[in-house]
């Protein structure tokens, strides 16, 4: 079969370390163009300056991938919906859950495709915990995503804009991975958001959850961006039955009581592209929402505390 053909839109540092090179190297998707406003082209590909311009200029194109800041993710998801593309789309999807309501509607309505990702889910272990939980139910959880915003969104000043999550840019990661692997629903019981005092996004977050089970599960996360001695992205499960179950590297090893079970390298975004052939070739929309409700629900919940000024 003839590889599909898909534009880039937003050639940032997530099209470039993993889009790009996952398309290049697809059996199903083959890159038509790239729209970015620093015309940035790949391989010699057409490049436009904003998606209308790839519409007009070239109408076959059926796919795009957006991969842009959640700001302007709701209006050009939309605009490629109304130019009669399907669509794949970042995360977090939007910055509020009316626009990604809105955006679930339209495609509807259109019957386009819409796949919204949340590149953490597609990871083995995380399938391999989801089962082991699902048997053994859970006591308690906790979550510890900490990393360096200078090394994963160096000078990016969006991140500290409101709607740019700040250190819950990263955290929604998490939410992602916790979400799917649940057997119940989860809410927010309390948070705390530590603002730099000159910007307006959290840069350390502590949430405490509960949930509606009469065993109390007792279940928290914590979220940092100053983490400069590696990547902290666990999440450490005990069991209804007494086991310790931990995800490790976001999603990439998982131990048993310290017993190491599974583990396997970076394929979430060759995942989610494959993922994406199948929604294509089945016509079907996949979204989400749970993620990002629970993390909008934070920002309703969180108090505020102001820490020391951050300066990249
Ligand atoms: P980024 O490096 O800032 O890239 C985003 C790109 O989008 C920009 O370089 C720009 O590219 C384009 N763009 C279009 N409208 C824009 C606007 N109003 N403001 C800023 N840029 C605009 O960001 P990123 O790290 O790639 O993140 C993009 C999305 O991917 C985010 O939602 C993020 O959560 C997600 N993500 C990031 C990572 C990571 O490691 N950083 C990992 C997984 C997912 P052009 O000049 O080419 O148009």
């Amino acid at each position: 079969m003839a590889k599909r053909r898909i534009a880039v839109i937003g050639v940032g540092k997530i099209a470039q370390d993993q889009h790009l090179p996952v398309i290049d190297a697809s059996d199903d998707f083959e890159l038509a163009a790239t729209v970015s406003m620093r015309g940035l082209s790949h391989n010699g590909l057409p490049v436009f300056k904003t998606p209308a311009e790839l519409y007009a200029a070239l109408p076959d194109i059926g796919l795009v991938s957006i991969c842009t800041p959640p700001g302007i993710r709701h209006q050009y998801v939309r605009e490629a919906l109304d130019a009669g593309k399907d669509v794949m789309m970042e995360k977090p999807p939007t910055t509020t859950i009316s626009e990604l309501d809105d955006l679930i509607a339209h495609a509807q309505r259109l019957d386009r495709v819409l796949y919204q990702t949340w590149h953490s889910q597609y990871n083995a272990a995380v399938d391999r915990a989801k089962a082991i939980i699902a048997e053994q139910g859970v006591k308690s959880v906790r979550i510890d995503w900490r990393e360096s915003v200078r090394k994963w969104h160096p000078g990016q000043d969006w991140v500290w804009e409101p709607g740019g999550f700040g250190v819950c840019d990263p955290g929604i990661n998490a939410l992602s991975i916790f979400t799917k692997v649940m057997p119940f629903p989860v809410f927010v019981e309390s948070a705390k958001l530590t603002f730099p005092a000159n910007r307006q996004t959290p840069i350390d977050v502590e949430i405490a959850f509960k949930s509606g089970q009469l065993h109390q599960p007792r279940m928290s996360a914590g979220f940092n961006w100053l983490e400069e001695s590696g990547e902290i992205w666990t999440i450490r499960f005990e069991t209804g039955t007494g086991d310790v179950v931990k995800l490790e590297g976001g999603g990439r090893r998982l131990l048993v009581n310290d017993q190491l079970v599974l583990e396997h390298g970076d394929a979430e975004y060759a995942a989610m592209y494959d993922h994406f052939a199948d929604l294509l070739d089945r016509h079907q929309s996949d979204v989400d929402a749970a993620p990002l409700r629970l993390m909008s629900d934070v920002f309703l919940m969180g108090a505020r505390e102001n820490g020391p000024d951050f300066e990249w």
